[in-house]
């Protein structure tokens, strides 16, 4: 049966990266994984990769849009009749210094990473409610934590994340519904291959572990909370840093 046997799992932004990494961690524990995410082509083949249609759904879905995400989450019901999983993963990077930060740079990282996760906090939370319980678990950031020059809208948004899974939890630990939040390190995905060597290496100096973090490595962490394992927790925060700025 695995760990999430006969459960099923929304993830946003779940066609590449930590998103990817932990549908296929919650597909080798027996969940069935329904995929939202901008890029379709992207989608298909993660849906192939975890095994077909049988598993696997993808969908595309603009997390800042709130009947994109009620029809990603709808999708999920039709498709294998359950919500016991919500993963607010889907996130971007809009990095400059503050002087040179535009608005928009801003408004897109603000309603794609705070405002997408409490979309997929409260119409997740509505149904799992009325279904007698579930897991919620939102990818904040190290970021989010200590502040980091680069990144006053990335650093707000992550923040908040936090904020918002704390009072979320508050409001519906009573209906069986927990939220916890994750933040994660340096992890090598898209979104870090991007950054410049000198900021990588930078970065690096700063790690105990004296390496950057896996996909999977943050997949197993989100595992333990969508789990039976974590019974007992919500509103909590895990770091998965390799023990940066600890
Ligand atoms: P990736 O860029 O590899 O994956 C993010 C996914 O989210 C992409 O497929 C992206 O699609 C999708 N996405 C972006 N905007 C939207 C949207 N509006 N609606 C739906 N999907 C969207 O990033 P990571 O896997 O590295 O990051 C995953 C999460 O982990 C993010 O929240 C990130 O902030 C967080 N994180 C990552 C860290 C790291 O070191 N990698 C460290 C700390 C936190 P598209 O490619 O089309 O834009």
């Amino acid at each position: 049966m695995g760990l999430l046997g006969g459960k099923t799992a929304v993830i946003t932004g779940g066609a590449q990266g930590i998103g990817l990494a932990i549908a296929k961690r919650f597909v080798t524990e027996g969940a069935r994984v329904v995929l939202g995410d901008l890029d379709e082509d992207a989608l298909d083949v993660a849906v192939k990769e975890l095994g077909g249609a049988g598993v696997t759904r993808g969908l595309r879905c603009d997390v800042t849009e709130a009947e994109e995400m009620a029809a990603l989450l709808a999708g999920a019901l039709d498709a294998f009749g359950a919500l016991d999983i919500m993963v607010n993963n889907a996130g971007i990077t809009r990095d400059a210094t503050m002087r040179n930060m535009t608005e928009e740079q801003f408004d897109q990282v603000i309603a794609v990473h705070l405002k997408g996760c409490w979309l997929g906090t409260k119409q997740a939370s509505l149904i799992m409610r009325e279904r007698g319980g579930g897991s919620i678990v939102n990818i904040s950031s190290l970021s989010g934590k200590v502040g980091m020059i680069g990144q006053t809208n990335y650093s707000a948004a992550k923040a908040g994340i936090v904020g918002l899974s704390k009072a979320a939890a508050k409001e519906v630990a009573h209906a069986g519904v927990r939220v916890n939040a994750v933040q994660p390190g340096l992890i090598r995905t898209a979104m870090t291959e991007a950054m410049p060597q000198k900021a990588w290496d930078q970065k690096m100096s700063e790690i105990p572990m004296g390496r950057a973090g896996e996909p999977d490595e943050v997949a197993k962490v989100v595992l333990f909370y969508a789990s039976d394992l974590s019974s007992y927790m919500t509103g909590t925060v895990a770091e998965v840093t390799g023990g940066r700025l600890i």
